[in-house]
């Protein structure tokens, strides 16, 4: 199992274009040029002191969605068809770009993470099975549901259609499976675009009718590919999970269902948080089981790869929020004194940021 974190800022909205970005990218330790691993913010006590987060990678502003999927998810695809799971987490405040980040717009360029995985499982199941001159197969099967509350609901349910209490979960054989899921083929793109199309269709009008923004419930996408030779059949699974905004609702609004809605997101993306930390420090005891999301995904228990993307808006007003989502991310930050205001940071800085301890153990390199 390894782990990989990496920090995506996302570029100033139409509306902020007169706002001041107070969040960078920074090349890590004594290096003035090459790629960013570090994100740097102001102390919101003390601008005269900036705090640095070191990830495995960082993307700035300009990062386009191809950057995001050739350095990040596209190194993925050949451990998925070699039979491991990945699992892409898009973690971060609401308006921050998760859904952008995963499933992006309509427009080729726009398209996100999930579609462009999608492409490539596709491009790569037709060479495989060209390849082995048809025998090998490979079938792709989908499922999509959301977690609201703790509760588990079938994305390819209609909204009027579901059980309030959700689908249980059971375990079998060790694994952690939900009862009753839809799992659909698709064998093209088209196909997947369709029917992923129409499961998001589904969460926004269970969004408005459970009265809570889908910004509040986790939605998590599971593709399984199946590989069947004569002799054999290697199952695995790519997961993208758009989760729930990670702000505290409770700093804006204290309304009773929002205090539950809370309190069961920050359980589990805290719980998330830890089986990344355990994982990426290799410790044997990953505590999956201590939230629904985890446990269904079984985080830690195969030998699988994790990407964690943290997405952070640029502005002010979210400091305090992107503050607590850096923290979230990678506890370990180093303090940095900037003496006078817009000096050259780097100078500063040089042999401190290389002693930052950051979350390690991926196996992925940047191509
Ligand atoms: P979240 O899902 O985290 O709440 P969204 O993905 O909905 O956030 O993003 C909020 C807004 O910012 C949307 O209008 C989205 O199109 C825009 N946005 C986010 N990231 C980017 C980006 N990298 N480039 C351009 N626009 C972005
Ligand atoms: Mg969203």
């Amino acid at each position: 199992m390894s782990v990989r974190v990496v920090a995506r800022i996302r570029p100033l909205l139409k509306l902020e274009l007169d706002k001041d970005s107070i969040v960078t990218a920074a090349p890590a330790g004594n290096e003035t040029v090459g790629s960013p691993t570090v994100v740097r913010i102001p102390n919101p006590k003390n601008e005269g002191e900036h705090f640095s987060f070191q990830f495995n990678s960082v993307y700035d502003q300009e990062a386009t969605q191809q950057d995001i999927y050739d350095y990040e998810v596209a190194p993925t695809v050949k451990h998925l068809f070699n039979g491991f799971d990945t699992t892409i987490f898009a973690y971060g405040v609401t308006g921050t770009g998760k859904t952008h980040t995963m499933r992006g717009g309509k427009s080729l360029a726009d398209r996100g993470v999930i579609p462009r995985l999608l492409s490539s499982i596709y491009r790569r199941s037709r060479k495989i099975e060209k390849d082995s001159r048809g025998s090998t197969q490979v079938e792709v099967a989908m499922s999509y549901y959301e977690i609201y509350c703790d509760r588990v609901y079938d994305l390819f349910e209609p909204p009027e259609k579901r059980t309030p209490s959700g689908l249980p979960i059971r375990d079998n054989n060790g694994k952690t499976v939900v009862v009753g899921l839809t799992e659909r083929p698709c064998t093209t793109l088209k196909e997947f675009e369709q029917l992923y199309d129409q499961a998001n269709v589904n969460r926004s009008t269970s969004a408005t009718k459970l009265n809570a923004h889908s910004s509040r419930s986790h939605a998590i996408l599971c593709v399984k590919v199946t590989q069947t030779t004569e002799t054999h059949t290697r199952i695995s699974t790519a997961s993208a999970i758009d989760l729930a905004g990670s702000e505290d609702n409770r700093r804006t609004e204290n309304m009773k269902d929002r205090m539950v809605e809370s309190a069961s997101i920050n359980k589990s993306l805290f719980v998330l948080a830890q089986c990344v930390e355990a994982i990426s420090r290799k410790q044997s005891r990953i505590p999956y089981r201590e939230s629904k999301m985890t446990r269904i995904l079984s985080l830690g228990q195969n030998n699988g790869l994790t990407l964690m993307i943290l997405n952070l808006a640029p502005v002010r007003s979210y400091h305090l929020d992107t503050l607590s989502s850096l923290n979230f991310a990678n506890r370990t930050k180093k303090i940095e004194v900037c003496e006078v205001e817009n000096e050259p940071v780097l100078r500063n800085i040089k042999g401190k940021l290389s002693a930052t301890a950051n979350i390690t153990g991926s196996n992925i390199q940047r191509q």
